[in-house]
């Protein structure tokens, strides 16, 4: 063996450590628009419409009316680390926004272009600002605008061409962009989401605010699903001394489908919790006799200590104290209900 001299170590430079980063904020087209949906959510808007162009690789443009952004903040909006939402580590406790690190922005500018316009209550003119890196291309420029704010990301990962080609090669980020929205449309109930190709009349994801969840799920899923749900509740004082809520709408023993829908919100966020989904997979396909995977709609409130948020770099993971008691709960409380209906429609069908 012969011996080297081991290789320098080097600091790299702010810009390849910043799209590093992103890459991993923003894998594809869906991580952006969730990011600029959940800040529109978090600007308390009403009304947020998604436009997309090529999967979202050409375009992805979401406009919201909710409170706007300061014109002094412009200069910082993109900057990796600034955000409105959290100053010390110990917000993260209570966090109730869905963004908290003020990463997002500053990503996406780090892998795409990024233009901003928005407005903010008694101005009577909006402001207009491309990104690019993590700062401003000009000044602000004034411009027209009506309530809210709009963000452009046009060439998303123009300057990743592995990744550009694997996403030209999947034709399916529309489709996820859709079932994003969708997702927010039924848990949202009171916002109106569109999304829709650009150029497109139709909208492909419509839903107006509206107080009935199952209402939601009929403009958004369709009859079928919304005719065949039922209601499922619980509230727990003393899992372990700790408060947990859940309600949701999950799907009847006349319900088929061929692959599990799992809509699952955790303390107002969108989460993927496998675990659970493949607990509640096991119920149905043990207690209906009909092959088919079920439809679930679920909203867990937890005591925001018990919930870890910061546990991914697309914060689609949480991480959750007494995981197990939960699930278990959770799966009972299916399980009896299913039992139940179906125990009734059996009882009718004899008599
Ligand atoms: P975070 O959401 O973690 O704070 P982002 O990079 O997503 O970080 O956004 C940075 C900041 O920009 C937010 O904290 C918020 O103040 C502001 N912002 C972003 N999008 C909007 C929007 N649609 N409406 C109003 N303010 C916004
Ligand atoms: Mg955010």
């Amino acid at each position: 063996r012969v011996f080297k001299d081991p290789p320098n170590i080097r600091r790299l430079d702010e810009t390849v450590v910043n799209r590093i980063a992103a890459g991993e904020v923003i894998q594809r087209p869906v991580s952006a628009v969730k990011e600029l949906v959940e800040n529109s959510l978090d600007a308390h808007s009403s009304s947020v419409n998604v436009v997309v162009k090529d999967g979202g690789l050409k375009l992805i443009q979401v406009t919201d009316d909710g409170h706007g952004i300061r014109y002094e903040d412009l200069p910082i909006l993109c900057e990796r680390h600034t955000t409105s939402k959290l100053s010390t580590f110990e917000d993260l406790q209570s966090i109730k926004s869905m963004g908290f690190r003020g990463e997002a922005l500053a990503s996406m500018t780090y892998v795409g272009h990024v233009t901003v316009t928005t407005i903010t209550k008694g101005q009577l003119h909006g402001y207009r600002v491309s990104y690019k890196d993590g700062v401003m291309e000009h000044e602000p420029k004034a411009c027209a605008a009506v309530k809210g704010t709009q963000i452009m990301v046009e060439n998303l990962f123009y300057n990743m061409s592995a990744r550009r080609k694997t996403l030209q090669n999947s034709a399916d980020d529309y489709s996820k962009i859709v079932d994003l929205l969708s997702r927010f449309a039924i848990h949202h109930t009171s916002v109106s989401f569109s999304c829709r190709k650009h150029g497109a009349a139709r909208a492909d994801v419509h839903s107006v605010g509206t107080r009935s969840r199952v209402d939601a799920i009929r403009s958004v899923y369709g009859v079928s699903i919304a005719q065949n749900l039922m209601k499922i509740e619980a509230s727990d004082n003393d899992l372990s001394s700790s408060v947990f809520k859940m309600d949701g709408l999950i799907s009847n023993f006349n319900f088929v489908a061929k692959k599990i829908t799992m809509v699952l919100f955790i303390n107002d966020r969108l989460v993927e919790w496998t675990a659970l989904k493949r607990a509640l997979e096991i119920v149905y396909s043990a207690t209906l006799p009909k092959a088919s995977k079920p439809f679930i709609y679920m909203s867990i409130v937890l005591p925001p200590e018990h919930v870890d948020v910061n546990v991914h770099p697309t914060k689609r993971e949480v991480s959750l104290l007494n995981q197990e008691v939960i699930i278990e709960k959770i799966q009972s409380l299916v399980e009896s209900k299913l039992r139940n209906s179906n125990d009734t429609r059996t009882f009718q069908e004899q008599t």
